[in-house]
């Protein structure tokens, strides 16, 4: 089956320069900016310019270049956010959800980058 990808949603329209975000970084295929409802005090999504619905669309579909450019910005997002650990940063969680059972809001694929606390256990049981 086929991935359909909705143009209207909400990342597509900052893609499109609709609606504002504080954008954090930006590369030639990804941007990065802050949640608007942050869960911890660092709260970043990467996401690609792309038109991709989730993580597996991203991974089977997008180009080598585009895959590299998402990973490398979400690197320097790590370093931004001075949350590595091996610079002495205290770490962080990345997270990506798809589907319902994923609990996927917004269907434009995005990483989300949590820092800044410690995040609890990895789900719930
Ligand atoms: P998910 O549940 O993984 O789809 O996460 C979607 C995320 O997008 C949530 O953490 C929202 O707070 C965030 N979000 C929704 N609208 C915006 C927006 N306009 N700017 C920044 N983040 C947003």
């Amino acid at each position: 089956m086929a991935y359909a990808y909705d143009d209207q949603n909400v990342f597509a329209r900052i893609l499109r320069g609709e609606i504002p975000n504080k954008t954090v970084l930006e590369s030639e295929h990804s941007l990065a900016f802050h949640d608007i409802a942050p869960h911890a005090p660092g709260h970043v999504l990467v996401i690609p310019k792309g038109p991709y619905v989730n993580f597996d669309h991203f991974c089977l579909d997008a180009t080598p270049a585009e895959i590299v450019d998402f990973h490398r910005l979400a690197g320097q997002v790590c370093a931004f956010l001075e949350a590595q650990p091996s610079e002495g940063g205290a770490g962080y969680r990345t997270i990506s959800n798809a589907g319902p059972h994923g609990g996927q809001e917004v269907p434009h694929y995005h990483l989300h980058i949590l820092s800044g606390r410690p995040l609890g256990p990895m789900v719930q049981r």
